[in-house]
């Protein structure tokens, strides 16, 4: 039971972080990664760790082979392992459990499955709905909020559900009764699973794992406390000196690490100053990363301090932010590797859960077990982008659009976009839709725009509640059938501008997808897709559109080039990073006693070695590049990262697959892709495209476009 979906993660470089289930995208989208589940250290297997002994194992197995006998043996010793791995002795008598459970006839066996798959559907429905009422006046713009409001908002009716499932034993008969899978189990037989069989394995899957509550709220401690570290991690730009030591930033700019500092970076190529700004904020980086960051000018806008020469001072009076007082300590004493104990707390947490998560016993395998894609497969992935012939040619690109040799900075350039006139399209999105209701009345009409046929634009309308947003807009799904997917967006005073309105159709691909994948998959077991990069993929989809629906020519040409290489660029980018936090993790497993400052020596060893390895050919800082360990996301939420790289990837495989068709073609190919449903990625993709996911259709682009300049 996951939580309430939005629109999480796309496919592009993450932003800052967002509040809980909203979400919002833009051309770049954001994403809440999901809350990590913990990890352990040895690797026991369902059977070889068993919560019950031995002697009970046999005795339940006794029971129901002389009930049943031996033509269901091995249904009869699958179910009692897959029961006994996480049953604790206040379950009470398993024996008796077991034998007053099993299943053994077909026809009894497609009754149970048929109660599972609906009521599982009302638990997932009617959780979210209570979750969608109790946020309500949080994100939907309802008027001025009331102080509890927000506390409403944190109220999960989710967050126990597993558990009192577990606890009423309601989990346990489908533990019994259904075969629980491992990821490999998955890929290797995922060509020969039925619809059926798919959807027993979502059912299983859901109890896959039984953290014991007190290991769970320390994991959730972890996390809060990463969090709030991330979130306090400022620095404020007119206190930071560059390398002549003069001012570059204006006073009030108060950035966080390292969403802003990198957008920062972006927003400086603009600037006839930028490059001595960019230098500074990548040196700033640097000593984050390194922690040879003083630990008070985290946050502190009454120190001045030089990243280059580490000097420490306070900032004259003249100079200081308004209305502070000015502070005592100048002291110059680093940061003392707090970043990375951060990073261990998780470790601790992980570890300890290990053991309950017997079909994957790791943080690591419980990773790559979310995104159903195996280690090997992703780092494959990752290493093709980033050995890439590409690299070099849109470097040379760069090289020659920026006039000067690149440096460690150009990780983050931008090919910049298409020239939209965006006041004069402001204009128009603002005449047609004054408020969110004009949005909602024009739903049929885009859809029929879009190649849906009438009627079924029609039934989509119909089951698409459209809110105003007290934020820049976000979808929330619906998980039960009779209810709806909600379109948040957010209407300013004046009307909509194109910005909300790009957003609007964005999140309108969400919520198509989300009708699909709930009222026209075959199973509700599998309503959904995959993973979030699907679903974003697919909203960019109707994103891309948005100009034609205003009746406006797409971008096509040279906008659609730089559109592709900037996908390119910072897949390239965020690939490194996530390529350097699958080392560190591995190097966390094998040195589970590490303390702070050896985890701190080897991150940025790694990322160091990363760096030299593939990025210092183009962009230099040979030997002492430390940049790729800079992303929050590896403190907040580790294992996180290389789910952008596949979110670029699969949003360029089904692009690419649609390009050139026309619209009814487009609306049939995406209403056969959303209700397929949430089985394997590969699986999902093979019929969605023809191959299984992979970065050719990226690199294939990418190609292109650099050929024709
Ligand atoms: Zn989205």
């Amino acid at each position: 039971m996951s939580s309430v979906a939005s629109c999480p993660g796309p496919p592009a470089a993450p932003r800052a972080p967002e509040p809980a289930p909203v979400v919002e995208p833009t051309p770049v989208a954001v994403d809440p990664p999901p809350a990590p589940l913990p990890v352990p250290t040895g690797a026991p297997s369902p059977v070889s760790s068993p919560r019950a002994t031995a002697a009970t194992i046999a005795a339940a197995e006794a029971a129901l082979l002389g009930k049943y006998g031996e033509p269901s043996r091995a249904r009869i010793e699958r179910g009692v392992a897959q029961v006994a791995s996480l049953w604790r002795p206040e379950d009470g008598d398993l024996v008796a459990f077991v034998t007053a459970q099993f299943v053994d006839a077909p026809a009894a066996l497609d009754a149970l499955f048929a109660r599972f798959e609906a009521q599982v559907e009302q638990v997932d429905g009617l959780v979210l709905e209570l979750q969608r009422a109790m946020r309500w006046n949080a994100d939907v713009d309802t008027g001025p909020m009331l102080g509890v409001d927000d506390l409403f908002a944190s109220f999960d009716p989710g967050a126990h559900v597993v558990s009192d499932l577990f606890a009423t034993k309601v989990a346990f008969v489908a533990l019994l009764n259904f075969p629980l899978t491992t990821l490999a189990d998955r890929l290797r037989d995922a060509t020969s699973y039925t619809r059926r069989q798919w959807a027993e394995a979502r059912l299983t899957g859901r109890f896959d794992t039984r953290i014991p509550g007190d290991l769970a709220a320390a994991a959730s401690a972890a996390e809060a406390n990463a969090d709030a570290y991330i979130a306090g991690y400022n620095l404020w730009m007119h206190h930071v000196l560059g390398e002549d030591g003069g001012r570059r930033f204006p006073s009030g700019k108060r950035l966080i690490s390292h969403w802003n500092l990198r957008d920062e970076l972006k927003a400086n190529y603009a600037d006839p100053d930028g490059l001595a700004k960019q230098r500074t904020i990548v040196k700033v980086m640097e000593r984050i990363v390194t922690q040879t960051i003083p630990a008070a000018v985290i946050d502190n806008p009454r120190l001045d301090w030089n990243p280059f020469t580490n000097a420490v001072v306070e900032t004259p009076a003249a100079e200081l932010e308004a209305d502070l007082p000015p502070v005592r300590t100048t002291s110059a004493d680093r940061e003392p590797d707090t970043r990375f104990a951060q990073v261990l707390s998780h470790l601790a947490a992980a570890r300890a859960a290990d053991e309950f998560a017997p079909t994957a016993p790791s943080y690591l395998a419980r990773a790559f077990d979310e995104a159903e894609l195996p280690e090997e497969r992703v780092r494959t992935l990752i290493v093709s982008i980033l050995s890439s012939p590409n690299v070099a040619g849109a470097a040379k690109e760069i090289e020659a659009r920026l006039g000067r040799p690149l440096g460690p900075q150009d990780l983050w350039y931008e090919f910049g976009g298409g020239d939209v006139p965006e006041a004069e399209l402001d204009a128009a999105t603002r005449k047609r839709y004054p408020t969110a209701k004009a949005f909602a009345a024009d739903l049929p009409r885009i859809l029929t725009n879009l190649g849906f046929p009438k009627a079924q634009a029609k039934t989509l309308a119909t089951h698409i509640a459209v809110d105003p947003s007290r934020g820049a807009g976000h979808a929330m799904e619906a998980r039960r059938r009779g209810d709806r997917p909600h379109l948040r967006t957010r209407v300013e005073a004046g009307g909509m501008d194109y910005k909300g309105y790009n957003i609007a159709v964005h999140e309108l691909g969400h919520n198509v997808e989300q009708y699909f994948s709930l009222y026209e998959v075959d199973h509700t077991l599998l309503a959904g897709v995959p993973n979030t990069a699907f679903t974003e993929a697919l909203a960019f989809l109707f994103q891309a559109r948005d100009l034609t629906l205003l009746g406006r020519p797409a971008p096509r040409g040279e906008a659609e080039r730089l559109r592709v290489l900037d996908h390119f660029w910072n897949t390239w980018e965020i690939a490194g990073s996530a390529l350097v936090e699958i080392d560190v993790w591995h190097w966390l497993y094998e040195h589970p006693t590490a303390t702070s400052a050896e985890l701190r020596e080897a991150t940025v060893r790694i990322a160091r070695a990363t760096w030299d390895q593939y990025y210092a050919p183009v962009l230099g800082g040979q030997g002492d590049t430390a940049l790729l360990g800079i992303y929050s996301h590896t403190i907040s939420s580790p294992l996180y990262l290389f789910n952008y790289v596949l979110g670029h990837v699969i949003a360029f495989q089904i692009e690419e697959h649609l390009a050139g068709k026309n619209a009814k073609t487009f609306a049939a190919e995406f209403a056969r892709m959303a209700r397929f449903g949430a089985v394997l990625p590969d699986t999902w993709m093979i019929n969605a495209t023809g191959a299984p996911v992979g970065s050719d259709a990226l690199l294939a682009a990418t190609t292109r476009a650099l050929a024709k300049p």
